[in-house]
């Protein structure tokens, strides 16, 4: 199914980005949704990480559809999502079949009732044979990211993830919706090498410019 028919099934009656009138059960105008109706963004680089992929910048009016889904509780909006995953497996197919999701902290699982980027693998599960393997924990609350600057957020996820338990694959596709600085991906990757995994490969739904 395209994407902008996916992004159709969702609620409200206004386009979460530009604002206009749209008929129910959409959240964006079709001119809206047409403008991430497919791509995917160069590959970029990170430490301890392969290769990371973005589907696209973290910019309106993708940015609406993700802090929608978040922080507005709206769980169902996972498959549209999902959809990008497989747009960007079908791009890059490296043969991965194993992927780990970036886990949400215990205090972000309890305000929101899910944990967004495992509802994600969820759905993605569905499209796709791929083995979603939820192995990595996140530590204690800390201030969100998005308040810190970058040398802060390097030292704020530092032992912050530990593996639950090992995986057997040897190369792994991790997850997070949205790329910011990098440092919590470093830092899961780095703790998914030091469990045994060989490579490890980033898969997000959107990158925010660089720091
Ligand atoms: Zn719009």
């Amino acid at each position: 199914m395209k994407l902008i028919n996916m992004v159709s099934l969702f609620f409200p009656n206004r386009c979460l980005s530009c604002g206009k009138d749209i008929s129910l059960q959409k959240s964006l105008c079709e001119e809206c949704a047409e403008l991430i109706d497919g791509p995917v963004m160069a590959p970029f680089s990170l430490p301890y990480l392969k290769r990371a992929y973005a589907y696209w910048r973290y910019e309106t009016p993708l940015k609406e559809l993700i802090q929608t889904y978040k922080f507005k509780d709206r769980p169902r909006m996972a498959g549209i999502f999902a959809d990008m995953l497989f747009d960007m497996l079908c791009v890059f197919s490296d043969n991965i079949k194993v992927v780990v999701p970036v886990p949400t902290t215990v205090q972000a699982f309890r305000k929101r009732g899910f944990d967004t980027n495992y509802l994600i693998m969820k759905s993605l599960r569905k499209r796709i044979s791929i083995k979603v393997e939820d192995i990595l924990v996140a530590g204690g609350g800390r201030t969100p990211q998005s308040r810190l600057g970058v040398e802060e957020r390097k030292e704020s996820v530092k032992g912050k993830f530990h593996l639950r338990e090992r995986t057997s694959a040897e190369r792994v596709l991790l997850f997070d919706d949205v790329v910011t600085s990098g440092a919590t991906a470093s830092q899961c990757a780095k703790v998914l090498l030091e469990g045994g995994v060989k490579e490890v490969v980033l898969l997000a739904i959107a990158k925010a410019k660089g720091p």
